[in-house]
């Protein structure tokens, strides 16, 4: 449970547990269609490309290049009060064409980041223990 003060984040629901739980071993990882090899992103329970539901979950580089991004300059919450302005940023990753996550990134400053900017993923810590992922540039 998460204190006034976290930063909140997605409860794990049925079916995507597998997806938290690699973040706690510092892993990447998506669902990969067993018919027809694509990734998705977001989690889903059939594939939007053939229909297949069957699917595993397969690990990541966790690299890729950010497609778009804001800077949250207005703490909306508590726990961000202290923190703004951060950037939230829509990374495409390299394993396939559209592929695309949303996450935190980390490590520059709002103004640097520009499109197409090589990152990396890495975990942090929340205060529940959950480790969640954030892009960072790739030196
Ligand atoms: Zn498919």
């Amino acid at each position: 449970m998460s204190t006034p003060t976290s930063f909140p984040f997605p409860v794990p629901e049925f079916g995507v547990e597998p997806y938290w739980e690699a973040c706690n071993r510092e892993e990447l990882v998506m669902q990969r269609c067993s018919g027809c090899g694509r990734f998705r992103w977001l989690p889903a329970p059939i594939c939007s490309e053939c229909g297949s539901n069957e699917a595993s979950w397969e690990p990541l580089a966790g690299r890729g290049r950010i497609t778009t991004w804001t800077v949250v300059t207005h703490p909306v919450h508590p726990a961000a009060v202290d923190r703004v302005p951060y950037v939230v940023a829509e990374v495409e990753l390299e394993e396939q064409p559209g592929l695309r996550m949303i996450a935190g990134l980390v490590g520059i400053e709002p103004d640097a980041v520009a499109m197409d900017l090589a990152v990396a993923v890495e975990f942090e810590t929340h205060p529940s223990g959950q480790k969640l992922p954030m892009f960072r540039p790739e030196a």
